[in-house]
């Protein structure tokens, strides 16, 4: 772990911030707006068994039909939905959308991701909320995982370990998304009931010709199984890469090689069917 965590210090690295808006920026009235008027909608981008090649999930990503901007993908909206406190109305959506479609896919052997932003776990009382939602529509809660972004979650674990507990205890999956890219000490990761490690795709991606992203991901790896979960990595975007990962007992992959994020329509058509 102090190797692991000595070796992410070079790589988060207090980076310059650049405080220029982006040159498409869409406004706080525009964002409520669109929340009231269903301008979001989810793609979904399987994710396979490094091992068989079988879809054997999907996580659900976030975009916006802006009506004058075009498509929107979440890194333009989520901070804005998060400082302006409609984050939890627009997570509202998402889970609603999310588990109606997985409500659908019943028959379907797989796993739905959804991404959630940690204070809207704790503000919309997420344990229960869930399963309200998974009872009422007859989802099986262990087909449900619930991505989580390690920076948010440890500058404040302990109000989080009750509430992820809790979640876990009604048999939701916990996943820990873009690992290693916090600043996070990984005492604290120990102590929550994660039970799925999401490499970050800075390390997939460049894991072939840096040997420094290799080890990450390498180390990475045996500290997931040796807490027991299992690993996801995201951001394969070539053969060589999902061979790699392969090699060092990666279970579950993700990544533009295989699949970009599509349509509910084609997950159906193109895996399911
Ligand atoms: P994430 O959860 O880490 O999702 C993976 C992101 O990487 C997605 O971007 C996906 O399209 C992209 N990606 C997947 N495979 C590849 C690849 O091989 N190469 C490259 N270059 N990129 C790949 P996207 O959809 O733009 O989402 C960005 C982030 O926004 C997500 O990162 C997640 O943190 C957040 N997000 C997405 N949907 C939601 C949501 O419903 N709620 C919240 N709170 N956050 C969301
Ligand atoms: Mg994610
Ligand atoms: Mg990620
Ligand atoms: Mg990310």
């Amino acid at each position: 772990i102090d190797q692991l965590e000595e070796l992410l210090g070079k790589f988060n690295m207090p980076q310059p911030k650049t405080d220029e808006p982006p040159s498409i920026a869409p406004t706080e009235s525009s964002l409520r707006r669109g929340i009231a008027s269903q301008e979001f909608f989810l793609v979904y981008q399987p994710q396979f068994s490094i091992a068989t090649g079988k879809i054997v999930g999907v996580e659900a990503l976030l975009r916006w039909q802006h009506p004058t901007l075009g498509l929107l993908h979440p890194g333009l909206f989520i901070p804005l939905a998060e400082q302006s406190g409609l984050i939890n109305q627009l997570t509202e959506q998402v889970l609603e959308q999310a588990l109606a479609q997985m409500a659908k896919w019943d028959h379907a052997d797989i796993t739905m991701s959804i991404n959630v932003s940690p204070t809207t776990v704790v503000d919309l009382n997420m344990p229960e909320k869930l399963d309200a939602m998974t009872t009422a529509l007859e989802i099986d809660p262990e087909k449900i995982v619930i991505e989580l972004t390690e920076t948010a979650l440890m500058e404040n674990a302990s109000l989080y370990m009750d509430i992820l507990t809790r979640l876990r205890m009604k048999r939701f999956n916990l996943s820990i998304d873009d690992f290693g890219t916090g600043y996070s000490s990984m005492q604290h990761l120990v102590r929550i009931p994660f039970n799925e490690l999401k490499i970050d795709q800075s390390f997939v991606r460049q894991m072939l010709k840096d040997t420094e992203c290799r080890t990450v991901a390498q180390m990475s790896i045996s500290l997931a199984h040796g807490l027991n979960m299992h690993v996801v990595a995201e951001g394969i975007e070539d053969q060589e890469t999902f061979d790699l990962l392969r090699e060092l007992g990666c279970e579950i992959g993700q990544g533009f090689h295989m699949s970009h994020p599509v349509s509910a329509w084609e997950i159906e058509h193109l895996y399911l069917s």
